[in-house]
């Protein structure tokens, strides 16, 4: 094939990698702005994470995509290139454990009587002894939810969940995980939201995000052929199963690009800008010349975690209402359970039937990523049969679809590798990075559009900063919006190993005033005060104190403006500041732990959200 992507025309043509959506996102932006521009796409459908995959008549969705945005450009957009399409769906997902179904978020009341009588007296009875006695060194994850919750409705409703997503022991997760939300916290700003509450704090805005959600009729996939479509008839084509496996420069330009075609062979493609969407530090390891090496050591330390969902068919109409199910059952692996059909009815042609995905946390070392597929549609089987949803006979077909770099991982290293990147690739004045990979950043969909839509701007002249995307707002949080802006949800990290408390988090929020200090500082001060305004009285120099040393003799036992009872004075004056002062401390102190206290309370709540959707579901 020969393109015709050459500068000789006079023409800016952009190369683009990528056909999810923030390279789509740029093709169209690009195309509307009147640029030249081409996407090269390394898979054979659109839509990278977002895509749909079309199987036997029925469509499956890597994960289950919520459309949901607090961007309007980027909603707007949804409506423009969807219309009628794009549906507005309501949320239902229950937690599957032990033969029940448990209310998400949890319900006290639905959890309890879910679990029966002796279960939740059990529940109860862990609760009440992790109030009396707490585990002292609060340092990991489960130690944290336990003296809050009791460690029975721990180990039920937090551990296993946790541990299947991400891979490692709660025993070895840090408290700060749970806590991460307060670290840029101050104390004017919890002030400030203790005594001015808006509105929307228990109403609208909680039940608006966490219950509705936009969802194309034909899966997200349908988001992005539409998209490319639209951006072709604005000239931008989008080339399948085209790898970009080179990107040559010339000092601070990109000048080409080597495309890799399914039959492994190379052709060259000349360019005088590239969005890039494909991962960042792949993107650094193709550059020619290379880059320094202590660029690509950077490049080669992002650490991604990976994910693959078995899709079945499975001849039974229904099965259960939810969009999707969190297993916490520790008996199987599948970590959560989609029916697809309840997204959209149209995501599986035959009505009786029904499609459903179960999701696997994994890495790309793990022996479920190696196994073969027949053996995953198998075991995706047996464990929908253990967790009673249906029978293995029951089973039509099964499909299974493997995705590497799902989640970019927020490791305690990653932010000085990226660093490293981003200098360098600053240097390439051609080049921009955009997307979830493309900037190692936990973008939902509406972040990497906004992202491709910054790019794209970018070549036509703005100057816009794609790397302030995704750093202030929340999305797809299943917070509430005072709460998102009163924590820090710019990161959302993924868990980390055990390093410090949530008490010394809180404690670096909040200073504490020492109180002896405190005492101290004033008690001098009113000492040395009394001392120099009576001796200024009897050395004649200034009389106006008088007055008022008099009136403190009604006060200060034994005090005269004298020269013994200044020494009175000054002991007692002393003595009366030191406990002004200890007394101010000591009460701004139980306020400031008031104050914590809340914060532990409502981190608490959230935590209940968080140990489910954070990090996996996108609400995300
Ligand atoms: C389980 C799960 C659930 C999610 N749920 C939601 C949700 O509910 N709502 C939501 O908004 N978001 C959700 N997301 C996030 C969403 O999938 C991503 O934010 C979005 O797809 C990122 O778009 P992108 O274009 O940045 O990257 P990608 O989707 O990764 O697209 C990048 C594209 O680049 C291509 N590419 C890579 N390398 C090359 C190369 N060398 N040459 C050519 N092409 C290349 C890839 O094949 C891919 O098509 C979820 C993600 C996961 C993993």
């Amino acid at each position: 094939m020969v393109l015709s992507m050459t500068s000789d025309d006079g023409n800016h043509r952009t190369a683009i990698i990528g056909a999810g959506p923030a390279g789509l996102t740029a093709a169209l932006e690009l195309g509307k702005l009147g640029h030249d521009g081409v996407v090269f796409e390394a898979g054979d459908v659109v839509g990278g994470i977002s895509r749909s995959v079309e199987f036997q008549g029925c469509r499956l969705d890597i994960g289950g995509h919520r459309f949901f945005t607090k961007v309007p450009e980027v909603e707007a957009l949804w409506h423009e290139i969807l219309g009628d399409d794009l549906l507005t769906r309501q949320r239902l997902s229950r937690i599957y454990y032990r033969d029940r179904f448990f209310d998400y978020p949890l319900k006290p009341f639905n959890a309890l009587s879910g679990l029966g009588l002796i279960e939740a007296a059990r529940v109860m009875t862990s609760f009440v002894r992790s109030q009396f006695f707490p585990i002292a060194n609060e340092t990991t994850f489960d130690a944290w939810v336990s003296n809050r919750f009791g460690r029975r409705l721990f180990e039920i409703f937090f551990r296993t969940y946790t541990e299947k997503v991400w891979g490692m022991p709660c025993s070895e997760i840090s408290a700060a995980w749970a806590a991460q939300r307060i670290k840029n916290l101050n104390l004017l700003t919890a002030v400030k939201n203790a005594f001015v509450r808006n509105g929307t704090r228990d109403g609208d805005v909680v039940t608006s995000l966490i219950e509705s959600f936009y969802y194309p009729r034909l899966g997200p996939g349908m988001m992005w052929d539409r998209c490319r479509e639209i951006a072709a008839s604005h000239g931008i084509e989008t080339h399948m199963q085209s790898r970009v496996v080179r990107v040559h420069r010339d000092g601070v330009r990109v000048r080409a690009i080597d495309v890799q075609g399914a039959d492994g062979s190379k052709r060259t493609e000349p360019c005088d800008s590239l969005i890039s969407s494909m991962p960042i530090g792949t993107l650094v390891k193709v550059m020619d010349p290379p880059a320094p090496e202590a660029v690509q050591i950077a490049a080669d330390s992002l650490r991604f975690r990976d994910f693959l969902i078995v899709g079945l068919i499975v001849e039974r109409e229904h099965l259960f209402p939810d969009n999707w199910i969190y297993v916490h059952s520790p008996e199987v692996r599948v970590g959560r359970v989609q029916s697809f059909k309840n997204w959209s009815p149209e995501m599986v042609d035959d009505h009786e039937i029904s499609f459903i995905g179960l999701e696997y946390f994994v890495n790309e070392d793990d022996d479920l990523w190696s196994m073969p597929d027949d053996e995953l549609v198998a075991l995706g089987a047996s464990e929908a049969q253990i967790i009673g949803l249906f029978e293995p006979g029951e089973v039509r077909a099964g499909v299974v679809v493997r995705q590497p770099k799902a989640y970019p991982v927020y490791d305690d290293e990653y932010e000085r590798h990226l660093e490293v990147l981003r200098d360098w690739l600053d240097g390439i004045d051609n080049l921009y990075t955009v997307g979830r990979n493309g900037q190692h950043r936990y973008n939902n969909q509406d972040h990497s559009m906004l992202a491709g839509l910054f790019a794209a701007r970018n070549v036509a002249g703005a100057e816009l900063d794609l790397w302030s995307i995704n750093e202030e707002e929340s999305f797809h949080e299943e917070v509430r919006e005072d709460e998102a802006r009163e924590y820090d949800v710019r990161d959302r990290k993924v868990p980390s190993r055990v390093e410090g408390s949530i008490e010394e988090l809180l404690q670096s929020a909040f200073a504490r005033y020492d109180e002896v200090a405190l005492g101290g500082a004033v008690g001098i001060t009113a000492s040395l005060g009394l001392a120099v305004a009576t001796a200024a009285v009897l050395l004649g120099s200034d009389s106006s104190f008088l007055p008022m040393l008099s009136l403190l003799g009604n006060y200060l036992f034994g005090f005269q403006v004298s020269w013994p009872g200044l020494a009175v004075g000054v002991f007692e004056a002393g003595l009366l500041g030191f406990a002004v002062g200890w007394a101010t401390a000591k009460l701004i102190n139980v306020i400031i732990r008031g104050f914590e206290r809340d914060l532990e309370r409502r981190l608490a709540a959230l935590t209940t959200l968080e140990a489910l959707d954070g990090g996996t579901v996108e609400r995300r």
